[in-house]
């Protein structure tokens, strides 16, 4: 990916667009960018925050960083000060995604710009651009890797020895959160007809997407519904064989339900497999102790440098390039849309995958922290 680069001469003393200096408008004045991001509970989002600000910082942008704290009231008022500060132009990773409809209607009425960062705003027309990962194969990737750590599939994709049945529990991620469903959709793609076959079974019986979803993605409340799960389907003796989890903080809090319920401390020794998202560090390290099996690595300096290409794009008068323009549809419009591709880790991609790219060091990931 490379990023636009100043097209030189004149810098900051031109009187029209083409002649300004990247980052600055035609007075040579440094725009500014309003950016949203969910929450700090997370780390992915302080990655995502970081690479963007500084990126456009790069680009000579004036940028205004903010984290809602996963709640609505303070992203939308975040939002709406970032406009009343002069915003020109605005990304946003929205904690609820049909909740912004005034905000993007006053930035439209203003002119500004609107970038959805990883997840899709739904319901406005305000929307002018989005950057993302495929959704649909993540979950794709994840029911994947939950298979191979079964043994029915093997790493390299061919079919393993393994043939079941295995008991396995079905976790979605936030329902107001439009990838939750992508994400479940996709892992369900792979992992419906095994349910049918008999290859799978969900013992707890409980498979729509409502009944398996985490409000914002907590981790206590994916805990606490494992351990209700274990209570009220597992109290007989039988065995959860693998957990299909959506999100790296999720499945710490269902490997905490499982190890105090007394499943033994590695995979190789009996502990159930279980999936996640986003290569945070405690998972990793624990994808190293041989505890949780895998996650999902989307790199966030990628999506970052796309968000921010779009952006300068806008900046500079032109519709930046999407790589999808069907997918996404917000309920008003299709929202046209730059899709990354993500990796499935192992204990043994950790190195070629997190280590060799530069995203983890091998310390940290020894560490977790
Ligand atoms: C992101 C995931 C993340 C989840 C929880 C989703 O919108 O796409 O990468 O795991 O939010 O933060």
């Amino acid at each position: 990916l490379t990023l636009a680069a100043c097209s030189g001469g004149g810098a900051g003393t031109g009187d029209s667009t083409t002649s300004a200096s990247t980052g600055t408008g035609g007075d040579g004045t440094a725009y500014r960018i309003g950016v949203a991001m969910p929450t700090q509970t997370s780390e992915r989002w302080i990655a995502d925050g970081d690479a963007v600000k500084s990126q456009l910082e790069d680009l000579g942008y004036t940028v205004d960083l903010q984290y809602g704290n996963d709640d609505i009231p303070t992203q939308a008022q975040q939002i709406d000060q970032m406009i009343t500060n002069g915003a020109n132009l605005l990304i946003i990773a929205a904690i609820d995604g049909t909740a912004l409809a005034s905000q993007l209607q006053t930035a439209a009425d203003n002119g500004i710009k609107v970038i959805a960062y990883d997840r899709l705003i739904r319901d406005s027309a305000n929307v002018d651009f989005y950057v993302t990962f495929d959704n649909f194969e993540v979950g794709v990737q994840q029911a994947t890797s939950l298979l191979v750590g079964l043994g029915i599939l093997n790493e390299d994709g061919s079919q393993g020895t393994a043939t079941g049945p295995f008991n396995i529990e079905l976790f979605a991620g936030s329902p107001d959160d439009n990838n939750a469903g992508f994400f479940f959709n996709g892992a369900m793609s792979i992992l419906q007809p095994l349910i049918d076959d008999g290859t799978l079974v969900v013992k707890s019986g409980q498979t729509d997407f409502d009944t398996v979803a985490i409000l914002r993605w907590q981790q206590e409340t994916a805990q606490k519904r494992m351990e209700d799960l274990l209570t009220s389907t597992y109290s007989d003796g039988s065995k959860v064989d693998g957990v299909l989890s959506p999100y790296d903080g999720l499945s710490r809090g269902i490997i905490t339900a499982l190890s105090n319920a007394g499943y033994p401390a590695t995979i190789a020794d009996g502990f159930p497999i279980v999936t996640g998202q986003d290569a945070e560090i405690a998972s990793v390290k624990l994808i190293n102790d041989n505890v949780q099996f895998s996650t999902i690595f989307k790199d966030t300096r990628k999506l970052a440098a796309q968000a921010v290409t779009a952006a300068d794009d806008f900046l500079k008068g032109t519709e930046p390039e999407a790589n999808d323009t069907t997918t996404y549809d917000n309920g008003v419009k299709v929202v046209p849309s730059y899709l990354l591709k993500s990796d499935i880790v192992y204990a043994d991609t950790i190195q070629s995958l997190l280590i060799d790219s530069g995203y983890w060091t091998a310390d940290e990931v020894a560490a977790g922290v």
